[in-house]
């Protein structure tokens, strides 16, 4: 059985341990997340990367179960694997800079998501607010015509 975790040492083949394989898919020259400046370069996984943009990284011999890439980095600083969802602060889903990481669960996945989206989409935002100014002069000249008896009577 051919094992891609192994390697040649001294003529004998060895387990190259997770986290020397780990370390060797890592790119620290990645770019500065506009919006978090403060929290420095990404690290980029530069191995496989799934549909969405995550790093894969098997994590227990050839045959091991194949966990994200940004999720090992957790593992390997925690000495456990997480268990609760690994969230970006740096919003690169391949990034694996173990401080860039959270831990957090799908409801605050999905309220970090929005939040950021408030903040990024200034025009939807002053759409929004048009239309609902339209909407407070509409209820205001139904209000009005209730006053004058323009409604029910
Ligand atoms: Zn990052």
């Amino acid at each position: 059985m051919a094992n891609k975790d192994a390697k040649h040492e001294n003529g004998k083949f060895v387990i190259v341990p997770l986290e020397e394989r780990f370390w060797k898919k890592v790119n620290k020259n990645g770019p500065i997340p506009s919006h978090v400046p403060e929290l420095g370069q990404c690290w980029l996984w530069t191995g496989y990367l799934d549909i969405d943009g995550y790093g894969r990284i098997v994590i227990a011999g050839a045959n091991g179960p194949e966990i994200r890439a940004h999720a090992c980095a957790l593992l390997i600083e925690n000495g456990v694997r997480p268990k609760l969802q690994v969230l970006h602060k740096c919003d690169n889903p391949s990034c694996v800079r173990y401080d860039h990481l959270f831990e957090g669960t799908q409801k605050q996945n999905i309220a970090d998501m929005l939040s950021k989206k408030r903040i990024d989409r200034k025009g939807v935002k002053g759409h929004n607010a048009k239309l609902n100014d339209e909407k407070i002069r509409t209820i205001r000249l139904m209000s009005k015509s209730m006053k004058e008896g323009g409604y029910g009577r």
